[in-house]
């Protein structure tokens, strides 16, 4: 059976920044969890970060990419650099889909490290552009498929290509 990497926020896992979940209602999570599928994870703690911290948001809305290669910082409202936590948890991350043999993920959008889609702009103002978040962007360079909680049918579709 195929596993399936999930954020724990979305899970109704209090780890966010705020100290609050994003506990996600989607059917086919529901249905996933219950099979056993889900492997629940959040990359901000898991590197070191506390709950609650302040919020982060990545360099110039440069993406996960930049951040990997040492192009841009990820920096929290407090003005401390919290790249190393955000690389840490992102390999941690990869470490913890590699050890179940996961190729699909779903992570929650709009997240410095969660984003699939879309990341904040950096400028903490509450604007978003295109780009993924740090974990994202290390999942997928190594192949595997990261979906958002907005588009788990899609996710859906990908699971069964893969079972098929
Ligand atoms: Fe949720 Fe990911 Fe943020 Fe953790 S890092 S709180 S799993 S969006």
């Amino acid at each position: 059976m195929e596993r399936i990497l999930v954020s724990a926020c979305l899970m109704g896992r209090r780890v966010r920044y705020d100290g609050g979940a994003k506990t996600s209602s989607d059917a086919w999570l529901t249905g996933w969890r219950e099979e056993g599928r889900l492997v629940s994870f959040c990359p901000e703690v898991e590197g070191g970060l506390p709950i609650p911290r302040p919020a982060a948001e990545i360099e110039g809305g440069a993406g996960g990419a930049a951040v990997l290669s040492g192009a841009a910082r990820v920096l929290a409202t407090d003005g401390s650099d919290v790249t190393a936590e955000f690389l840490a948890g992102a390999q941690s991350a990869l470490a913890a889909a590699r050890s179940h043999g996961i190729r699909l993920a779903v992570l929650k959008e709009g997240s410095p490290s969660c984003g699939a889609l879309s990341i904040y702009d950096g400028t903490f103002r509450g604007h978003r552009t295109p780009g993924q978040g740090v974990t994202t962007a290390l999942l997928e360079s190594n192949g595997i498929r990261v979906f958002t909680e907005e588009h788990v049918d899609e996710a859906a579709e990908y699971l069964w290509t893969l079972e098929s």
